[in-house]
């Protein structure tokens, strides 16, 4: 069965929000770049203080920073069984890197349209205690039914349904603005580079996490 993933798409489209929901059933674990570096921020370690700069004004952490960062998180055991990854490869430096060091089964182009992504990443909400996210924005418009995503009771252990909704420094118009940017720019071409490698997969999310099962199907898998 495939367990090596890339869940590829624009900052907002939901690739954590699938990714960790998909992972577990797998048995194997989300990486996301994303959460390492907001991580080792919060920890004020000396990576964090080398890479803050660049994630709260929108721009890409230096490719050889974050290629070594998932290079290092692949190697550890629980990666044995696969991985999806969650916001790498983001540039065609960094698959390049990928490329020399793991093998990849399946790249999953998920799309949303631009002008819904804007208004998802707004809307996000993060728990300040468990970092699960979280969105206040209702999608309706053409086929898109997304209802809000709020926290429940059963969500999490710790929070028991009252988690401390936060904004991410970065999800402000002015960063998802220049996020953007930097996606079509810098991460886009990626569609074309897996594609020429036959592995790409395009996803067309519509009701956000009740198209899960969707996902799965069309990835063909058991579960
Ligand atoms: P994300 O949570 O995936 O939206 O990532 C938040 C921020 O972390 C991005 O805007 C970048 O500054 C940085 N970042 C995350 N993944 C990468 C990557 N693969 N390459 C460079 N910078 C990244």
């Amino acid at each position: 069965m495939l367990s090596k993933f890339i869940f590829l798409g624009a900052p907002g489209v939901g690739k954590g929000t699938f990714a960790n929901r998909l992972a577990p059933r797998l048995g194997i674990p989300t990486v996301s770049t994303g959460e390492i570096i907001r991580a080792e921020i919060k920890a004020g370690s000396a990576l964090g203080k080398q890479v803050e700069e660049f994630s709260s004004s929108g721009r890409l952490v230096p490719d050889e920073i974050v290629s070594r960062m998932v290079r290092e998180r692949l190697a550890n055991k629980d990666t044995e069984k696969g991985w999806i990854l969650d916001g790498y490869p983001r540039t065609v430096q960094q698959a390049r890197d990928l490329d020399a060091v793991q093998d990849v089964d399946r790249v999953v182009n998920i799309t949303l349209p631009e002008n819904v992504l804007v208004t998802k990443l707004l809307g996000r909400r993060v728990c300040g205690d468990c970092g699960k996210n979280y969105n206040v924005a209702e999608i309706k418009e053409g086929d898109l039914d997304m209802p809000p995503l709020l926290p429940k009771p059963s969500d999490c252990e710790k929070c028991i349904g009252k988690p401390k909704l936060t904004i991410r420094a970065d999800d402000n118009l002015e960063v998802v603005t220049e996020r953007m940017r930097i996606y079509n720019d810098q991460t886009s071409p990626l569609i074309d580079f897996y594609a020429k490698q036959g592995k790409l997969q395009t996803f067309l999310v519509k009701k956000g996490i009740a198209d899960i099962p969707r996902l799965i199907s069309e990835l063909g898998l058991k579960l």
